[in-house]
């Protein structure tokens, strides 16, 4: 039967899971191998709005569109990485279906089934979600004990570009690169690419060839880290014929540990660090180019992940001529381009607004928790992973500065092992709650906006849940504390309240 015959116009019969897993992006499939591999036992489904799975790396065709950080730790624990450290959309989405056809997931993956409405219910422990076929617009009905949100944490259908005075007079396209149609022909167009991220590095370089030129306009700098895009490590290794199952650990493990290099440095030495990037980028742009100007930012580094150019390739295609660094404000649009703050006009057949995304909390789910609606905001996370007064769900937010899926990784093995001990002590709900304790400070953000700056995040705080004053109340977003605490992390713990379903203890008594 094809996904659309399963639909009716009405909410059908439901179908019942162990496990509903929303999302097929790198979270989604690795949380139902992890489920799997762990809980041989649970019925899943994963439910997915998109044709494919993917999902970052399905939504985004920008040219170039590529990982920022390395494939060894974005990749999966489970599944060996032997391409280039930096990946293509391409390559992601093969090494995903790859793991896809190893583990047999695709009878248990639903495409165009978005998820409308979440209604738990705590006399039958039960959620039960409304989903709507994204082709005919037909409605069904599942249930499910457990529910895995892996549906990311943007509005996929549309990014964030803020309005700018005359914007409607720029007789060029203004294009978000979340919304870039691949088709799309800018042989020989003036391109100016609004933003400083990881998009914004990815799309210059990747564009200059066609374009007539590129212009990377930019309020305030980024840090970038240029470099090679292979391991040399991993070649050394390779070339001794080492398997690649550890090729894969081996490498990862020095990643990590580099990472947490740069981590103590960015608090204890800064300076030295932002010198060390600076001076990397001076090295490919040379000694007359104005690299404090456009890439030392004000901030300290590793508040945000560093973005890593491959091969140089950004400051390469500045350096040739192909592309150029504007820092300075959108004053506004004009006909034929952009006017910034100090008069400087750059004239622009089409303008690219890298400009970030627009969160979208729990996937645009309408979310109620026995008849109330779920106010998430109010809620206080655990461990970054469940929410408090949210019965039997886990959220998966990766790591900021991480590679993502070192967390969704082991948020796998932590709602396996909390699956596991539902089961042996025979109950149906959990239930993060705080203890009077734990209300006696006011609450701390989602994430410490001292320590990260996405844009994202900073500009829909109010929406996010909380941090409470103490663990497990907090969510570090740091790998090398999480490694440890997120194993340790104690299920009998009396922020942990479990209760059985009403209808099984009926069950059970009659
Ligand atoms: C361009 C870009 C590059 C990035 N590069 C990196 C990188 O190099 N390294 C890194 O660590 N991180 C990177 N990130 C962050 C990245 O989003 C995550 O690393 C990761 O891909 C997120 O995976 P996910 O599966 O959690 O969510 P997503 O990739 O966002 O997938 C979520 C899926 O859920 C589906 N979904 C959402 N709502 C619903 C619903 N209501 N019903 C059904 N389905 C739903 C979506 O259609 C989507 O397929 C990047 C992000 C972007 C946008």
């Amino acid at each position: 039967m094809s996904a659309a015959n399963q639909f009716s116009s009405v909410a059908s019969e439901a179908e019942h899971f162990d496990v509903l897993i929303v999302g097929a992006g790198i979270s989604g499939v690795g949380g139902a191998v992890h489920l799997q591999q762990q809980c041989p036992d649970k019925r899943f489904v994963i439910l997915e709005t998109q044709s494919s799975f993917g999902g970052t790396w399905l939504t985004h065709k920008y040219p170039g569109i590529r990982s920022d950080s390395d494939l060894y730790t974005f990749g999966y624990r489970f599944k060996p990485w032997s391409g280039k450290p930096i990946a293509t959309a391409e390559a992601i989405r093969e090494y995903m279906g790859e793991v896809i056809e190893e583990n047999h997931l695709a009878p248990h993956i639903r495409y165009h089934h978005r998820v409308e409405t979440a209604r738990w219910d705590s006399d039958s422990a039960l959620w039960t979600l409304e989903v709507r076929n994204s082709v005919n617009g037909g409605l069904r009905t599942f249930t499910g004990r457990f529910l895995w949100m892996c549906q990311g944490y943007y509005r996929h259908s549309k990014g964030y570009t803020p309005e700018w005075p005359g914007m409607e007079n720029f007789k060029g396209d203004i294009v978000h690169p979340q919304e870039w149609k691949e088709d799309y022909d800018y042989t020989g167009k003036r391109v100016v690419v609004i933003g400083s991220g990881a998009t914004a590095a990815t799309v210059v370089p990747a564009m200059a060839d066609k374009a007539a030129h590129v212009t990377m306009l930019q309020r305030s700098p980024t840090y970038f880290a240029p470099g090679e895009n292979r391991n040399e490590l991993a070649d050394s290794l390779r070339e001794l014929e080492i398997p690649e199952e550890w090729v894969h650990e081996i490498v990862r493990r020095r990643i990590l540990k580099d990472g947490q290099e740069i981590a103590r440095r960015s608090f204890e030495e800064p300076e030295a660090l932002r010198d060390e990037l600076i001076g990397a980028a001076k090295a490919y742009l040379g000694p007359d180019y104005e690299v404090d100007k456009h890439f030392n930012p004000s901030y300290r580094p590793w508040r945000q992940r560093l973005a890593f150019i491959p091969d140089g390739d950004l400051f390469k295609g500045i350096a040739e001529g192909k592309a150029s660094v504007v820092t300075d404000e959108i004053e506004c649009f004009t006909e034929n381009g952009i006017k910034t703050r100090s008069g400087e006009i750059i004239e622009a057949d089409l303008v690219l607004t890298a400009t970030g995304f627009n969160l979208c909390i729990l996937g645009d789910i309408d979310f109620t928790i026995d008849g109330e609606p779920l106010r998430f905001e109010d809620s206080y996370t655990w461990l970054g992973m469940l929410y408090s007064k949210v019965p039997n769900m886990c959220w998966v937010f990766g790591y900021l500065r991480t590679s993502w899926t070192m967390r969704s990784d082991l948020i796998g093995d932590f709602v396996c092992r909390l699956l596991k001990h539902m089961d042996e002590t025979g109950v149906q709900i959990v239930t993060p709650t705080l203890r009077d304790e734990d209300k006696a400070a006011p609450p701390a953000p989602f994430v410490d906006p001292e320590n990260f700056n996405a844009g994202y995040l900073l500009r829909s705080m109010d929406q996010l849940p909380k941090q409470g004053p103490t663990l497990p109340w907090q969510f570090p977003q740091d790998y090398y504390r999480e490694r440890e605490l997120i194993p340790a992390a104690k299920l009998d713990d009396e922020t942990l309240v479990y209760r059985h379903a009403k209808a099984a203890v009926k069950t059970a008594a009659g």
